[in-house]
């Protein structure tokens, strides 16, 4: 396999190895004809799978119709997609705009405004986006350092620590944002315990659920499995099957903070992203989602026992095999044997199926990642 030419784009992304002409269902098509079984999904993005044709048919149908008219105009679909929304959390309000990183720079404003403090409680580990806000509350130093100053008034504390997180609460803290499960920082299932015990400061409990929502976990909310009401909550990678689209959730309970002119986006709630994402939220319905936990039990339960791996983990079909190896060079050997996947971090494996999936193959792929691990 040889590299693809990158010549005019700026390498924020290393050398990628191939190229793909098209998508069906679970699988990919590179430009050289090959087939790829998709354990990646676009990061977590495809969920529905590649050309599902519940949202393939609302674009187009709204491809025919209106493109784009702006937030000054009601357009259908961003009507109906906020009312789906709202009635799956159990009563909210959205805020559309592009991607996750945006949607968590409209929760940090939200919080701000609301409560009128400034600090920010944050995990060690976490990934909340790459723009100056949703970067200075990322867990990993690493991609800070050099934009450094950010804003700074954010503390870390590591994962299900629940005394650093009590000790790291104060006055000045108006918002406590977790990820239910953290995607980017080695696929870390919070616990329940650690969720009830942020739910109980006094701040808004904002969770970015960019990677963990729209059925990626086995129900639609990740919170649903923690057994909290959240106040903020944003979505994004699943959400449209594909197409840009980023979400703010204001619960009923934490309305109120934002008026006109105080938060906006050109292309936010954009009517084919929304249309698309009607269609995807439609078909997420229990029987998916019941798809979704018992393929995530079968792949976690695979892993398990293949060699190099430390510990499986994850919720539904967000699923990291810890290894005592590098991850990067077993995805690099994965992809070389047909199957796509991720890392997380530096040493774990992470698989993020379409939630289509079925038992085939994900024994399929285990058996790619029992031959690439053996190797
Ligand atoms: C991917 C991701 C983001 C950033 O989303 P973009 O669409 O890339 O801006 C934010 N938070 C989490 C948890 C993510 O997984």
């Amino acid at each position: 396999m040889s590299a693809v030419a990158q010549g005019a784009l700026l390498p924020t992304y290393p050398e990628t190895r191939v190229t793909f002409v098209s998508g069906d269902g679970v699988q990919l098509t590179g430009a050289d004809g090959r087939r790829y079984l998709d354990f990646a999904a676009g990061i977590a993005v495809v969920g529905l799978g590649h050309r599902h044709p519940a949202p393939l048919a609302a674009a187009h149908a709204q491809l025919d119709r209106l493109w784009h008219a702006s937030n000054l105009f009601g357009t259908e679909p961003v009507s109906a997609l906020a009312a789906i929304l709202s009635d799956r959390f159990g009563g909210a309000q959205a805020f559309f705009c592009n991607s996750g990183t945006e949607a968590n720079e409209a929760a940090i404003k939200y919080a701000r405004k609301a409560t009128g403090k400034s600090g920010v409680i944050a995990l060690e580990q976490s990934f909340h986006g790459r723009t100056t806000g949703a970067l200075a509350v990322t867990g990993q130093p690493a991609k800070r350092a050099a934009f450094e100053p950010l804003f700074d008034d954010v503390r870390f504390v590591a994962p299900n620590d629940v005394d650093a997180l009590r000790a790291a609460m104060s006055g000045d803290v108006g918002l406590v944002l977790l990820e239910p499960v953290l995607g980017e920082g080695g696929v870390i299932p919070l616990d329940p315990a650690f969720v009830a015990a942020a739910r109980e400061l006094d701040a808004l409990l904002a969770l970015d659920e960019v990677q963990t929502g729209v059925g990626r976990t086995g129900t639609f909310f990740a919170f649903e499995q923690l057994g909290v009401a959240p106040d903020l909550v944003t979505l994004a990678k699943g959400l449209a099957n594909g197409l840009p689209i980023g979400c703010l959730l204001v619960a009923d309970h934490a309305l109120g903070a934002f008026v006109p002119g105080d938060h906006g986006s050109t292309f936010g709630g954009n009517p084919v992203s929304c249309a698309a994402a009607v269609a995807v939220c439609e078909t997420i319905d229990e029987e998916l989602l019941a798809g979704v936990r018992a393929n995530g039990a079968r792949l976690l339960a695979g892993l398990a026992s293949l060699p190099h791996v430390v510990e499986a983990r994850g919720r539904g079909l967000l699923v990291g095999a810890h290894l005592d190896v590098p991850a990067g060079p077993v995805v690099d050997a994965a992809l070389d044997a047909g199957l796509v996947t991720l890392t997380s971090g530096a040493n774990v494996l992470r698989l993020a199926p379409p939630l289509v999936v079925d038992a085939a193959a994900v024994d399929h792929a285990l058996e790619i990642l029992t031959e690439v691990l053996s190797a």
